[in-house]
């Protein structure tokens, strides 16, 4: 085999706490990921010189050590003494610095794919290892499906499949650096926590609404409060009937969830032809098949 290629799915939270600020400067996070259909294409290739070579539609991502696909490549080929080069083509259409994992999606498949491309024979445990020295969610990206995220997001523990609803994702114009949101995050006695464990225990029950209920995103303290265009398209999801809406990551990314497929496709167009997202995106959830 000398060329592979892959899908690197986004996530979604449909919940997200911020349990403490650690002493060491890390946040403590109690996280419920969910996968989503949206996805990045990858393509590895050998090639027969040594360098790692990155290809990609969007002119202004980088494609040099500071793409993290470089930087899992490079640890790979480090880690296991592989001298032969490759030659990545990374197309993009996750937005970035959105709150939907798309650098951390794009490492973990990078590393699942030179396991393949290089006959390393890693377990997923392996790669989960190698995921967490490039970036706290590339652990869970190699994971995948639903997941309840804790620690600094590399305490895992597989959860039941969400159940099936439509996911319309609005990226409005503006880009989020996680780092400045949890810089700007103040948690005290009046900050509302979301019930995460509420949330798992419908999601054991299967019951869609309950669980849609209890959704909440902490970080919103920060991102809406500084961009109210969070809360309008929150506020039109709802009128569009979608079951609850809510910022994904650091944002800014809102996703909404639909139990009426005609009800999402006709909001998908309705936020199209709106000036509130710069990007729009109609999808499902995503689960892997073990
Ligand atoms: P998270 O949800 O994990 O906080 P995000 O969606 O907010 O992530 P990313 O899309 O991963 O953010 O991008 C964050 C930064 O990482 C960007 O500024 C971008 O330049 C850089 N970056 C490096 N490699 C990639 C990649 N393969 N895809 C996207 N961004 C990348």
């Amino acid at each position: 085999m000398n060329s592979i290629k892959l899908k690197a799915h986004a996530k979604i939270n449909l919940g997200l706490d911020v349990v403490r600020k650690r002493e060491d400067g890390y946040h403590e996070v109690r996280m419920i990921m969910q996968t989503i259909g949206l996805y990045d294409k990858l393509t590895l290739s050998r090639t027969n010189n040594s360098s790692v070579i990155i290809n990609t539609n969007l002119h202004y991502l980088p494609t040099d050590e500071n793409n993290l696909v470089y930087k899992a490549i490079t640890l790979i080929k480090k880690e296991y003494g592989i001298k032969q080069g490759v030659y990545v083509n990374l197309e993009k259409k996750i937005p970035v610095a959105a709150g939907m994992a798309g650098g951390s999606t794009d490492a973990a498949t990078a590393l699942y794919g030179m396991n393949r491309l290089f006959h390393l024979n890693l377990s997923k445990g392996d790669l989960m290892g190698l995921g967490l020295r490039l970036g706290a969610d590339v652990p869970y990206c190699i994971m995948r499906g639903t997941v309840l995220s804790e620690g600094i997001g590399e305490v895992l523990t597989p959860l039941p499949p969400f159940p099936v609803c439509r996911v319309l994702i609005v990226k409005p114009g503006i880009s989020m650096s996680t780092r400045y949101v949890y810089e700007n995050l103040k948690l005290d006695a009046q900050t509302k926590h979301p019930d995460i464990d509420g949330i798992i225990g419908y999601i054991k029950n299967k019951d869609l609404h309950r669980a849609v209920g209890l959704f909440g995103n902490v970080l919103e303290t920060v991102t809406e409060k500084e961009y109210p265009i969070i809360g309008e398209i929150k506020v039109k999801m709802s009128e569009y009937g979608a079951i609850g809406s809510l910022m994904s990551g650091s944002g800014p990314s809102v996703f909404g969830l639909f139990d009426d497929f005609k009800k999402a496709e006709k909001a998908f167009y309705q936020f199209k032809i709106s000036n509130l997202g710069k990007q729009v995106f109609l999808t499902n959830l995503y689960h892997p098949c073990y």
